[in-house]
């Protein structure tokens, strides 16, 4: 089959063909209909040799959504055909964070060497995906495949963070959302579904900002040294009950730290490398700073029926398997509106 491949440090990824993948006990195979194309993976793939934490060919796609091919002995739950999302932070099963559906904070997965695919396991982009278990697969039903496999990570990560928030995000409160691109832009969607709250979106890109306010952004603001002060100004001085940077570059994780309210939140989810000081001074009164990673298998069932309702419409770009390492491309030069989507 084909598969897209990063395979030697720092190179750009590559469209190449791999043996089929065949399913062992327990294990279900996927016939991929789309893969999701994120940010992340361009981070990984900036790291060097040495930092990275798995071994070379990958298979890229940390997002992915197909149709059951196989199942391995002992697999159940699906039947040949069914239309499924895969839940992508795989964890043991049976330690306690995933016993709660928490498998992106599995007590054990580093030590069994348990990898999400695409980030260490063979990833989505390619024509199949051998997915470690059945509990990893949440049925699609009449979902559209390609505006729904975002949800699998661009959804379930800010639908994550915004979960923990929403004691704060009452109707008065304002939530500003940094960087709309794969992400940032179904978080402003999310944020109008599940709250009343205000949402400023900050962006580089005018382009990214006419998106953001297509999708419901109450006001949006370019992400410049002012930004913080404009929120500020939003919000009569008090500053933002809750702050997700999206980038989580240094000046983007300053600026949330100087725009965030007194016992607001700001959660840093972008890989930039930023870092915000906390101690007595550095930050309003109670304001708390935390970086989460990805979601729970419940959440992407509740993102999942959001979708169903209506309340989020990813915006897409699609790509042939042949066009995926262009995807990676214009994703790093920021050409990106909305998701960039492989067809496989
Ligand atoms: P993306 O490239 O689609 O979107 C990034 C957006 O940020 C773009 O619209 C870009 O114009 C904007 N941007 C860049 N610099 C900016 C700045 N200084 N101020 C404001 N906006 C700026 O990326 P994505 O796939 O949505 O991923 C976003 C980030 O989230 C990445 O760092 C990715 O690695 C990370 N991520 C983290 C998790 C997690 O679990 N913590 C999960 C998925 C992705
Ligand atoms: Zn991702
Ligand atoms: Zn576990």
């Amino acid at each position: 089959m084909k598969a897209l491949q990063y395979r030697s440090p720092g190179a750009a990824p590559e469209v190449v063909t791999v043996p089929d993948p065949e399913p062992g006990p327990g294990q279900v195979l996927l016939k991929v209909t789309a893969a999701g194309v994120c940010h992340s993976d361009i981070a990984v793939m900036s790291w060097p040799a040495e930092q990275i934490p798995f071994t070379l060919p990958l298979t890229l796609g940390h997002e992915g959504v197909g149709t059951v091919a196989a199942l391995g002995a002992g697999a159940t739950g699906f039947a040949i055909g069914d239309p499924v999302a895969v839940y992508g932070p795989w964890g043991c099963g049976s330690c306690a964070k995933c016993a709660e559906g928490r498998e992106n904070y599995c007590l054990r997965a580093a030590e069994l060497g348990i990898r999400p695919p695409g980030l260490g396991a063979p990833g989505a982009i390619a024509e199949y995906l051998l997915v470690d278990s059945a509990r990893h697969l949440v049925p699609l039903g009449d979902l559209d495949a390609v505006k729904t496999v975002p949800l699998t990570d661009a959804g379930l990560t800010p639908y994550h963070a915004i979960k923990r928030s929403l004691p704060k995000l009452l109707p008065g409160s304002t939530a500003v959302v940094i960087g709309t691109g794969g992400l940032g832009h179904v978080a402003v969607q999310l944020l109008r579904a599940m709250t009343a709250a205000r949402v400023v979106a900050l962006d580089v890109s005018e382009e990214k900002l006419a998106l953001a306010r297509a999708v419901g952004a109450h006001e949006t603001v370019l992400s410049d040294a002012s930004a913080a002060g404009a929120v500020r100004e939003l919000t009569g001085g008090l500053g933002a009950e809750v702050v997700l940077d999206f980038v989580g570059a240094p000046p983007t994780a300053t600026a949330a730290g100087a725009m965030v309210a007194v016992e607001g939140d700001v959660t840093i989810v972008g890989l930039g490398g930023g870092t915000l000081p906390v101690g007595f001074g550095a930050l309003p009164y109670e304001a708390t700073v935390t970086a989460p990673y990805w979601g729970t298998r419940a959440e992407l069932i509740e993102v999942l029926d959001l979708a169903r309702a209506g309340a989020v419409d990813v915006h897409v770009e699609t790509y042939g398997m042949d066009e995926a390492p262009l995807a990676y491309e214009r994703l790093h030069e920021g050409r990106v509106d909305g998701r960039a989507v492989v067809l496989p």
